[in-house]
């Protein structure tokens, strides 16, 4: 793919074109005041579908993401893609910068991404997968919700993912930072996820930022995740945000489960607009998160719970929906 299309692909135009006017949503599109000529009644539309914009007034103009960066900030075509890059988290090739030039946080989506591949593969394909592909079968997950949510098997081993992501030329330090491996005593490190059913964790513009991991048997803890690294923050997640954010702008309803395994068989049942909030409590940040897309939440958790989180988000927001159902296991 190239840079242009992995640009265009991790923006979403609705938010870009919001840091400079507010947009209330219209049927399928989204609606405003023009940023380039001065008015009273909004003749400017944003097509989330399309990926494009219309003013239908005075200027008559439109175009894409990259053609609305150029106008508003008055720069050309390459400072657009810049800063649309760099608001994505996409590396732009440049025939100057060495390697070791990479911004960190660049580096740390790149090994996340790999980790999350080579989970993947081993799940897919590797002997001592099976019994992850046996859970998965048990579960009911369809190859499609596989792919779709990148599953993977971490192998019960101590250093096969440092050895494997360190031959592809991360330091040992990017490992650390990422959280993919533990530092256990006086510099040794070792893998962090071990014989476990892995499940990537990404971000809205669907960069990988860190993992949820489940045992295969009954053993505890059941789950742990990637701890704070300069990408990941638990609290200011939400697992399946990649893959809903369409749905939710367009039935303008977002609905949180509790974990993964909520968010998956949801999808994979048609209910795309599901997110999770990986805990048993909402936090500010994922409120935010999910303001931008819509005004209504509801809460599908165990009813304990919803409960104690109901409260919490009358004093987020006032007049937002609010649902509780148990059971959604
Ligand atoms: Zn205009």
């Amino acid at each position: 793919m190239s840079v242009v299309d992995e640009v265009k692909q991790r923006t979403d135009i609705v938010e870009v074109i919001s840091q400079y006017t507010s947009l209330t949503k219209a049927g399928r599109t989204f609606r405003g005041l023009c940023p380039f000529h001065s008015e009273k009644h909004p003749s400017f539309f944003v097509y989330p579908e399309q990926q494009s914009w219309h003013c239908f007034g005075a200027c008559g103009t439109g175009g894409d993401v990259f053609s609305f960066i150029m106008k508003k900030e008055n720069t050309d075509f390459g400072e657009a893609l810049r800063i649309l890059a760099q608001r994505a988290g996409v590396k732009i090739p440049s025939r100057s910068e060495p390697e070791a030039g990479k911004g960190e946080r660049e580096r740390l989506y790149q090994v996340n991404e790999a980790a999350a591949q080579y989970f993947h593969n081993r799940l897919l394909n590797s002997p001592d997968g099976e019994k992850a592909r046996d859970y998965a079968a048990r579960r009911g997950f369809s190859p499609k919700t596989i792919t779709d949510f990148q599953l993977g098997f971490s192998p019960n081993s101590w250093e096969a993912l440092r050895q494997h992501l360190m031959e592809r030329g991360y330091t040992e330090k990017e490992l650390l930072t990422a959280g993919l491996v533990i530092e256990a005593e006086l510099g040794k490190t070792h893998d962090r996820f071990r014989n476990k059913l892995m499940f990537p964790i990404l971000d809205n513009r669907g960069g990988t930022i860190g993992f949820g991991a489940r045992v295969l048997d009954d053993s505890l803890p059941k789950y742990i995740n990637s701890p704070v690294t300069p990408l990941f923050d638990k609290s200011g997640s939400l697992y399946g945000i990649n893959l809903a954010t369409t749905a939710i702008r367009q039935q303008n309803l977002a609905v949180m489960v509790e974990g993964y395994m909520d968010v998956i068989t949801a999808h994979q049942n048609g209910f795309s607009n599901v997110v999770a909030s990986m805990g048993t409590s909402v936090t500010e940040q994922q409120v935010y998160i999910l303001k931008r897309l819509t005004k209504n939440i509801a809460l599908a958790l165990e009813l304990h719970h919803a409960q104690r989180i109901r409260g919490k988000l009358k004093n987020l927001q006032g007049g937002w929906k609010e649902e509780t159902k148990s059971g959604i296991k």
